[in-house]
């Protein structure tokens, strides 16, 4: 039996069922397992078995009083997956879709995105099986101060500092973070993505969507291209998405399409830098954004349709995980796809990957491809510990090199016979750092 099969092995047993966990695990094993065979001290400290398993596992009951007076439950999870190099840290899910499947594979791959940031960040992720959808901002505050009373216990600025993700954004962490202020009596970084007003950071935003568009602009320098006149598939319509086509637009790319959990919007002449701003600004009082960017400026909406099936250069998956299938990227690719970078976590399939791999499309991962946001909030952390706010201008350009120094990292450990393999690269350098941290602390 090869390293690789006896480790898949271990790992199928030990985590049955978690289809998206073992997903998760075996494309980061599948690229680590030469480097860790050819280190003595990786083996002899068990490191890629022991990086395997989550340090924690936190999961909680949420009850809560809805706008009728009914008692409500939830589910609710913190992954603490791995504190070797600095605080946990990692995003808050609030999705019916959220299990510990799901909260694990994310916490894992956030281990791997947060070493590759440079920065002292561990990995984690939680969430809850709570739908906000079609609830009163009253009842998303009430559960957020049910789920907080139960995750403060865990959480700390130099414990665990949770931010936002899908469904999580400035006004839950609002909510969150005045819940965990009240009980603790303490103004600290405990959380990210704070307003600007009370210790957020400038660029936290944006950050996620702008650093995937810098992580294309640094791909496409490395061969001597250039951005300009491309044209960008997006998917999604959240903060991710709509950050992405907004820089995109502002870099002089063509953006053709959004979409949700309904379908997609297509837009053949190209979003308007007004249009995406428009429909930022707008997002908070429209249940759905796409419907009502549609009925301002037209396209045509395919419903129950994802982008991937019109003609782009660059796919930019940016709404959820295994979003992109072995049928998508068979069309994109006959369409004449030649980037995709994943602003979302995991959204391709292994299949989707392993096609992009085998035909030499450029493709680079959501670990690398969307750190940007991560980065960020390293650096509200440090701007809270120090009591100092730096200029939106200063944090752009510190994410526009983070974006370049992964970029370059990428290079370093993924180039084999004079070609790339971004996935490997990224793999191996959060591998890397991972390890050598786990060698140097012991058993
Ligand atoms: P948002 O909640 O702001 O937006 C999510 C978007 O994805 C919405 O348009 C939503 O549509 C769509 N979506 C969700 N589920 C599905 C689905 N099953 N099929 C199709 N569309 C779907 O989330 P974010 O933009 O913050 O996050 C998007 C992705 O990026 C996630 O994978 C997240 O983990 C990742 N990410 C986010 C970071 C951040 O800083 N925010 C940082 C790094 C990664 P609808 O409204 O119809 O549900």
């Amino acid at each position: 039996m090869s390293a690789y099969d006896k480790l898949e092995d271990w790992i199928s047993k030990q985590n049955p069922g978690q289809d998206e966990y073992l997903q998760a695990i075996r494309e980061i094993a599948r690229d680590v397992i030469d480097v860790y065979e050819a280190n003595e001290s990786y083996k002899k400290y068990d490191v890629l078995r022991r990086l395997c398993m989550p340090e924690r596992i936190i999961h909680f009951t949420v009850t809560w009083l809805n706008d009728n007076q009914e008692v409500e439950i939830n589910q609710g999870w913190r992954v603490q997956h791995s504190g070797l190099i600095g605080p946990y840290k990692g995003g808050l899910r609030f999705h019916p879709t959220v299990n510990e499947s799901i909260l694990k594979f994310l916490a894992f791959e956030q281990c791997f995105k947060n070493a590759l940031t440079g920065m002292p960040i561990g990995g984690a992720k939680g969430g809850a099986d709570f739908d906000p959808r079609g609830r009163s901002e009253a009842e998303v505050m009430r559960f957020c101060q049910a789920f907080m009373i139960e995750l403060q216990h865990h959480i700390g600025p130099n414990t665990d500092v949770p931010a936002g993700d899908i469904n999580v954004g400035a006004r839950e962490i609002g909510f969150l973070y005045g819940e965990y202020r009240g009980i603790h009596n303490l103004f600290s970084g405990t959380l990210t993505g704070k307003g600007l007003s009370f210790g957020g950071s400038h660029v936290r935003t944006e950050a996620t969507g702008f650093g995937l568009i810098y992580m294309l602009r640094a791909v496409l320098a490395h061969q001597g291209k250039k951005i300009n006149g491309l044209v960008l598939g997006v998917s999604g319509a959240g903060n991710v998405a709509m950050h992405a086509a907004l820089k995109g637009i502002q870099l002089g790319a063509k953006v053709i399409s959004l979409s949700n959990s309904r379908g997609c919007l297509e837009y053949p002449e190209g979003f308007r830098e007004q249009d995406i701003e428009w429909a930022i600004d707008n997002k908070p009082d429209h249940k759905n954004v796409l419907t009502a960017l549609q009925d301002k400026i037209g396209g045509t909406w395919h419903d129950n349709k994802t982008p991937w099936h019109l003609k782009m250069d660059v796919a930019l998956p940016c709404a959820t995980q295994n979003e992109l299938d072995e049928t998508d990227a068979k069309a994109l690719m006959q369409n004449g796809v030649n980037y995709v970078l994943e602003g979302a976590n995991m959204p391709c399939t292994d299949e989707a990957r392993q096609r992009f791999e085998d035909n030499q499309i450029v493709y680079v991962p959501g670990k690398a491809a969307n750190a940007g946001g991560v980065a960020i909030s390293g650096l509200e952390m440090s701007q809270n510990a120090g009591f100092q706010r730096d200029s939106f201008d200063q944090i752009d350009e510190s994410l526009q090199q983070i974006m370049q120094t992964i970029h370059d990292q990428m290079i370093e450990d993924g180039t084999k016979d004079g070609k790339v393999n971004y996935a490997r690269g990224a793999n191996i350098a959060g591998f890397r750092r991972l390890a050598d941290a786990m060698v140097a602390q012991g058993i």
